[in-house]
């Protein structure tokens, strides 16, 4: 797709402060940003704050905070300042009602009367028939609106306070045709929409309202959203028509699936998934429940990101790493997925690793941070040949200290059940030969002790009894590796102390 730079792209991003940025609002955001920024258009950040009862305190910085680590900040809007100020809904109530004036006039819209309870009366009805009521052309006729009274009647109604809704007024029986970008052309029908409300009894504007009338201001020249906002788009087309405006392109993501086949996303049990869906810490403002994000447990921001942008687009060539500078570059709405796609956190662990690679020097730091605590002494070159031997190993940076500690604390005690099972009278031998053999190496390197130990016998046996020894537990980097590294006497000083140990026991 060409865009010219007369037409420059617009894009926003439009959250409702209901809560924290889930995985799939923060990649409609990324998509936002990188579509903007490689075209050299403009991302906006615009909270959609209409819904008073779902509002949370804390979502906006938390909104702000996200975007700020990810490096996706806005060029326009909340926090950024622009010249479609204010960019909260909140704050543009008069702009929706100069507007809503306009398809007054025009007949697109009507008063309704309606209180909750006759609309709630009006379910149970269609309810008790095995029908849904919707307020549409079929019965608006019969309700308590303005399309039902006079104009006399009506300003009588207005004047007397009675509290009331504006409601969009859809021509039954059109059907026409949209463009959505990633799905292709839609046949929209007039006859499944209801009357949507467009100004709420407490004089707020609805969603669709406000979304549409910001868009057209604020000079929106593309639409990307979640999926779920398809079954609005229609309706949006017809607010559009209706306002004489041109519309925005319209892009709808797909949804973020769980692996399991559990269905998408959510927030809902967001404190006991079994992987983090939020990507910085959320503190909820009423219970104070904290729930880590991706930041808190380690992940990298680039790596994240990397992820993020690879949920549902693909680049077209065989790659995966990408910077964000370089997905600014790539990045195309025509290589997005129609179906949803797989979230795998296994896929974002492995994001995370491949960037751990580029973050030696955050890991030395993080090691020497762990020895000052415990005031153990170190060398750098000590601590660089550990990690280097380790990194493969992790796939966070705070994991390097339970994958190296034994390099530089000797084992006190040694896991239990190996050592009940492989510590006898008879190993004490093996452990004493093994010794003299090490003593008498001289050259201490990895590939002469592994060489020492080719042909040996009992070599399975022996090659625990000396990893218990040096770790304390079976595990960690090859064994000659950590002979190298700890060196002679520290190897020997350990075996020394397997050896008393065993002694103890028997
Ligand atoms: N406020 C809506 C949301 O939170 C935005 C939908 C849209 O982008 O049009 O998802």
């Amino acid at each position: 797709m060409n865009y010219d730079s007369q037409n420059f792209v617009r894009v926003r991003f439009a959250p409702s402060p209901t809560g924290p940025l889930h995985l799939g609002g923060l990649r409609t955001a990324l998509y936002n940003y990188l579509f903007a920024k490689r075209y050299g258009g403009k991302f906006i950040l615009r909270i959609e704050d209409t819904d008073k009862k779902r509002f949370v305190s804390n979502s906006e910085s938390y909104i702000l905070e996200t975007l700020k680590w990810c490096h996706i900040e806005p060029d326009e809007g909340v926090g950024y300042g622009g010249p479609y100020s204010p960019y909260y809904q909140s704050k543009r109530i008069n702009i929706y009602r100069f507007y809503i004036n306009q398809l007054l006039e025009k007949g697109y819209a009507y008063y309704a009367f309606d209180t909750d309870i006759d609309i709630e009366r009006k379910r149970k009805e269609y309810n008790d028939c095995g029908l849904t009521f919707s307020y549409n052309s079929k019965n608006r006729m019969y309700l308590n609106n303005s399309l039902t009274m006079t104009k006399e009647q009506l300003n009588r109604r207005l004047q007397s306070c009675s509290s009331y809704v504006i409601r969009f007024k859809i021509k039954p029986g059109e059907k026409f045709n949209m463009y959505d970008i990633i799905r292709g052309n839609i046949i929209a029908n007039t006859d499944h929409l209801d009357d949507k409300i467009l100004l709420k009894s407490d004089g707020g504007a609805t969603y669709h309202l406000a979304n549409t009338i910001d868009d057209h201001i604020m000079k929106i020249t593309h639409v990307l959203r979640g999926e779920e906002w398809l079954p609005s788009m229609s309706f949006h087309m017809l607010l559009y028509r209706a306002f004489g405006w041109i519309p925005p392109y319209f892009a709808h993501l797909p949804l973020i699936l769980r692996k399991d086949g559990k269905g998408k996303i959510s927030k809902r049990n967001a404190d006991r998934s079994d992987y983090p869906i939020f990507p910085i810490q959320w503190k909820a403002p009423d219970t104070q429940i904290v729930i880590p994000g991706y930041r808190e447990l380690g992940y990298f921001p680039e790596a994240f990101v990397n992820m993020l942008a690879l949920l549902g687009w693909n680049p077209g060539i065989k790659r995966e790493i990408f910077s964000l500078r370089e997905l600014e570059n790539f990045f195309s709405l025509e290589k997005i997925s129609k179906s949803g796609v797989f979230f795998d956190i296994k896929k974002v662990n492995w994001f995370n690793k491949k960037y751990l690679n580029k973050k030696k020097e955050e890991i030395l730091f993080f090691l020497c941070k762990e020895l000052k605590k415990r005031s153990i002494q170190y060398k750098k070159d000590f601590l660089w040949k550990i990690i280097y031997q380790t990194i493969d190993r992790i796939h966070f940076i705070h994991e390097i200290w339970e994958h190296s500690f034994y390099f530089f604390i000797s084992p006190s005690s040694y896991e239990s059940s190996f050592f009940n099972k492989i510590c006898h009278k008879k190993s004490i031998s093996h452990l004493e030969n093994e010794k003299i053999l090490l003593s008498n190496t001289s050259q201490f390197t990895y590939e002469n002790l592994k060489s020492l130990f080719k042909n040996n016998q009992n070599k399975r046996e022996i090659m625990q009894l000396l990893r218990l020894s040096l770790v304390g537990f079976l595990k960690g980097i090859d064994l000659f590796m950590i002979f190298e590294i700890l060196g002679k006497e520290e190897s020997i000083r350990r075996i020394e102390k397997l050896i008393n140990k065993i002694k103890e026991k028997i």
